[in-house]
C-alpha cells in the first residue's frame, strides 16, 4: 500500500545511443571541457601560489563571456555546459577543504588526463531538451540523440549529465517535483552491520553474502589486472587487455549498483527505522595516521596507506557508500527513517547483557560473551548493538 504525497528531487538514468558522428562531437566536447577544467584548475593554483588569492566559481564563470569569441568551439554546446565543468572543479576544491578541516590529508584536485574525464554536465535548463515522447535528447551543438527511456521520467527535468563508460554513453536527468510514495508503517526496525568480508548482517539475523555485491566479477577483474601486468608495453595484446580490464570495471560497478538498489528497496519496504554505522567515522578509524615530513613543514611522507588499502578496500567502501546513499534517498521518499550511528564498540559489546570486552569477539565470525556466555554470529550481534544505538538516538530530543 502506498499513497502519494510530498514532492521530491530525483535522478533518472538512461542509456544514450549517439550516432558515430554524434559520438565524435561528444568526444571532442569531452576533450574541450577537460581543457577548460584543467585551465581553470591551473588558474586557481597560480592565483594562490603567486598572489595568495583565491579564485571562486563566480570569478571563473565571468571569464566565460570572453571565451565564446576567443574559443568558440569550447562554448559550441552552450555556456551552461562550461559552467557545469567549472562547477565540477569548484565541488572538488570545496570537498578538498572540507576534508582538510576534518583533519584528513587529502591531495589537492589534480589535472585530469583524458581517461579520467568522462562526463559533461549541464547545470541549468538551457542547451538541452528531454524529448521522452520522441525517445530523443536534444543537445546544442550535437543534435537529436537517441535515448532508451526504459521507465517513465517523473517530475520536471532541471539538469543533465552525459557520461561515457568505455564505449557506452549514459544520460542522467535530475528532476524536481517528483511525487513521493509514502509506504505504510510495518512496525519493524532494523540495525545493519557492514561486514568486512563483503557481507551485510541485520539485527534480526539475516545475512547477505558478498557475491550479491559483485565479488565474482571482482575476482575476474583482479585476474585481468594481473594479466595486464605481464603484457608488453605498446603491444596489441596489452591494448586488448586494457579494454578487458575497463569492461570488467564497469561490470563490477553495474552489479554492485543493481545489488545495492535491490537490497535498499527491500530494507525500505520491510522496516520503518533503518540504522547504519556512520561510514565517515568507520573509515577514519581505519586510516593509517599520516607521517609529517621532517624536511618539509606541512608535507607528508608516504605511509603505505594507499598500497595497504588497495583495490578491494576502495571498491568495498564505494559499495557501502552507494548502499548508504540509496537507502537514504529511498527511505526519505518512502517516509521511512534512516539514521547513522558511531560504530565504536558495536563489535565488542554483548547485545544480550551489554558487557564490553575485546575478547568477546572470538573470531571474524563468532561472538561469545565472556560474562553471560551469549553466542551469536559476530556481525548479527554488532547489528543488534547498532539498532540499539539508533533507537537511543531517535529517543533524544532533536
Ligand atoms: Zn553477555
Amino acid at each position: 500500500m502506498a499513497r502519494e504525497t510530498t514532492k521530491r528531487c530525483r535522478t533518472f538514468r538512461f542509456r544514450l545511443h549517439p550516432t558515430s558522428r554524434q559520438t565524435q562531437t561528444l568526444l571532442r566536447q569531452l576533450d574541450l571541457q577537460r581543457e577548460l577544467y584543467n585551465a581553470a584548475l591551473e588558474e586557481r593554483i597560480g592565483a594562490w601560489k603567486w598572489e595568495r588569492r583565491s579564485v571562486s566559481y563566480v570569478d571563473q564563470c565571468r571569464t566565460l563571456t570572453g571565451l565564446s569569441d576567443l574559443r568558440p568551439e569550447v562554448t559550441a554546446s552552450g555556456v551552461t555546459l562550461c559552467r557545469g565543468t567549472l562547477k565540477r572543479l569548484d565541488r572538488a576544491v570545496i570537498a578538498f577543504y572540507r576534508r582538510v578541516k576534518r583533519g584528513e590529508t587529502p591531495g589537492f584536485p589534480r589535472f585530469k588526463p583524458a581517461q579520467r574525464f568522462n562526463s559533461l554536465q549541464w547545470e541549468d535548463t538551457s542547451g538541452w531538451k528531454v524529448k521522452a515522447a520522441d525517445r530523443r535528447l536534444y543537445l546544442l551543438g550535437v543534435g537529436e540523440v537517441k535515448v532508451n527511456y526504459h521507465r517513465p521520467l517523473q517530475g520536471t527535468p532541471k539538469a543533465i549529465t552525459v557520461q561515457r563508460e568505455g564505449t557506452k554513453w549514459w544520460l542522467s536527468v535530475r528532476c524536481v517535483d517528483v511525487p513521493a510514495m509514502l509506504l505504510t508503517p510495518t512496525g519493524r526496525e532494523v540495525g545493519i552491520d557492514l561486514g568486512v568480508t563483503n557481507l551485510v548482517a541485520t539485527s534480526d539475523g539475516k545475512r547477505v553474502e558478498g557475491e550479491h555485491f559483485g565479488s565474482r566479477a571482482r575476482d575476474q577483474l583482479a585476474d585481468a589486472q594481473r594479466k595486464l601486468a605481464t603484457k608488453q608495453r605498446g603491444s596489441r595484446r596489452r591494448r586488448r587487455q586494457v579494454e578487458e580490464v575497463a569492461r570488467l570495471h564497469h561490470r563490477v560497478a553495474n552489479q554492485r549498483m543493481n545489488a545495492a538498489h535491490e537490497l535498499s528497496r527491500q530494507l525500505v519496504n520491510d522496516y520503518d527505522l533503518i540504522v547504519l554505522e556512520d561510514l565517515a567515522i568507520t573509515k577514519m578509524a581505519r586510516a593509517p595516521r599520516a607521517k609529517p615530513d621532517p624536511d618539509r613543514p606541512g608535507a607528508f611522507l608516504p605511509n603505505g596507506a594507499k598500497a595497504k588499502a588497495g583495490l578491494n578496500r576502495s571498491i568495498h567502501d564505494a559499495g557501502w557508500g552507494t548502499l548508504a546513499s540509496l537507502l537514504s534517498y529511498k527511505a526519505e521518499s518512502a517516509g521511512r527513517i534512516m539514521v547513522t550511528v558511531n560504530p565504536r564498540y558495536t563489535s565488542q559489546t554483548c547485545a544480550e547483557c551489554g558487557h564490553v570486552e575485546a575478547g568477546n569477539r572470538v573470531s571474524q565470525a563468532v561472538f561469545r560473551c565472556l560474562s553471560c556466555a551469549h553466542v551469536a554470529h559476530a556481525d548479527v550481534n554488532a547489528a543488534r548493538n547498532i539498532l540499539r544505538a539508533g533507537r537511543a538516538r531517535q529517543a533524544l530530543p532533536a
